[in-house]
């Protein structure tokens, strides 16, 4: 028998972490172990002090997953495994998000320093042994590069955390692959995107260039609000594969990122056309900082940058005078979530120059939505589910987490209507299979 306990990440996206906790030898495997990013409450998983574990796995770099790993190196060592490019990345957003001081972490660069001395380097289909009767196997979940699904195999029985999944290859990564799990005895799988379903991706790609390039031989300015990791990129290896070859502005930690896959391109769908992708871009130097952003203020083309819903960072100062520009645009490429900055823009054609600015500034620039989501969408997850095989003696346990309390709830409700036992389990409940 098996334990199952949520920490985190039930009807809710953030601080997603399990406890998987073997009856037999009383081990104990902890799958991420993030941070909430939204709200002012709680922002951690529970607690697991007190409680010995053997080993720790990550799925994948997002915060929401990896961001309160480091509070576990303070007085102890946890081998952790995951894989090379996702700690590099990691690395480098748990180091931002320790100088946001909004996130009341309680850990410090010596924490993350200690965590990258017991993080283990495992490969796509590798099994490694945690204990006796205890294995873990990464397998690649499409969602961003280096990002995993991981299969658990404990007292004999077989569990799938999918961790974030997309079931539509991109253009950086390919996509999950269901014919790669085993029968299983219970999955545990996220629920973002239960209730929607997303256009085709070519459709949105060819969507968005025709815009762009409409604005560009306008001579206008496209700015694409984008998150840091993998969205700038996947904006940047659309462009360069169809054929995009203007000005082409790089900027925040985009920058950083990229670098990293440049040099991890081999955990990318394409390495060749991902590296002349990047080639093609113009990268913002923190050496001349203020002449680099005069240049992409005043050139006509693309512009890349974080945040993604235009709440802080480098895109904010640039859409300050794009809004203004009636030949030029800002087009999103992310969802937005409700009352920020990017929302209010795209649903009220508004931006507020700052928390003091009563009015905001009529925004006379084109303003669109391009959904390259990185999750699956609502029939890809059904799907998906129909897909893999459960052991006949087991009760097709599903725990759907990591979605709003709706998303979760129906989405195991379409299952539960196809026969499997799916729930969608609170924090801190404990299950038995
Ligand atoms: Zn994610
Ligand atoms: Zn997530």
């Amino acid at each position: 028998m098996v334990k199952i306990r949520f920490l985190g990440g039930c009807r809710e996206i953030g601080a997603s972490s399990i406890l998987i906790q073997s009856e037999e030898t009383g081990n104990n495997l902890l799958l991420d172990y993030g941070i909430r990013l939204q709200g002012n409450g709680n922002i951690l998983p529970l607690s697991v002090d007190g409680i010995e574990i053997s080993a720790i796995a990550l799925t994948h770099c997002h915060i929401d997953h990896s961001g309160n790993l480091p509070s576990l190196y303070k007085n102890r060592q946890i081998p952790l495994f995951t894989n090379e490019l996702t700690f590099r990345i990691i690395e480098v957003l748990i180091r931002d998000t320790l100088k946001i001081s909004k996130f009341k972490i309680k850990y410090s660069n010596q924490e993350l320093n200690k965590m990258g001395i017991s993080c283990y380097f495992l490969e796509y289909g590798t099994r490694q042994r945690i204990e006796n009767n205890f294995y873990i196997t990464l397998k690649d979940a499409g969602h961003v590069p280096g990002s995993c699904s991981i299969l658990v195999e404990v007292d004999g029985k077989k569990i799938l955390y999918t961790g974030d999944i997309n079931t539509q290859k991109t253009r950086l990564v390919n996509s999950i692959d269901v014919h790669d799990f085993p029968e299983l005895d219970a999955l545990i799988i996220e629920s973002t995107y239960a209730l929607r379903d997303h256009r085709p991706r070519d459709e949105i790609e060819k969507e968005f260039i025709e815009n762009v390039n409409i604005i560009v031989e306008d001579k206008g300015r496209v700015l694409v609000p984008a998150f840091g990791v993998a969205r700038s990129q996947e904006v940047l290896s659309v462009l360069y594969h169809y054929g995009y070859r203007g000005s082409l502005f790089l900027d925040g930690m985009a920058r950083k990122i990229s670098e990293i896959y440049f040099d991890y391109a081999e955990f990318l769908r394409n390495p060749r056309e991902f590296r002349r992708a990047i080639n093609n871009a113009t990268f913002i130097l923190n050496s001349r900082l203020k002449r680099d952003r005069k240049i992409a203020k005043t050139t006509p083309g693309i512009i890349i940058s974080p945040s993604g819903m235009l709440q802080g960072g480098p895109a904010r100062n640039y859409a300050r005078s794009i809004v203004l520009e009636k030949n030029s645009a800002i087009y999103s490429v992310g969802y937005q979530v409700e009352n920020t900055a990017g929302r209010i823009l795209l649903d009220d054609n508004l931006f507020f120059k700052s928390k003091n600015d009563p009015n905001g500034i009529d925004a006379v620039c084109d303003i669109k939505n391009f959904d390259f989501s990185s999750h699956a969408g609502s029939l890809d997850l059904l799907k998906f589910v129909d897909n893999l095989k459960f052991n006949e003696d087991s009760e097709k346990n599903i725990f759907c987490i990591h979605g709003s309390a709706e998303s979760c709830t129906t989405f195991a409700k379409n299952l539960n209507r196809k026969g499997y036992s799916a729930i969608s389990p609170e924090i801190g409940d404990v299950f038995t299979i």
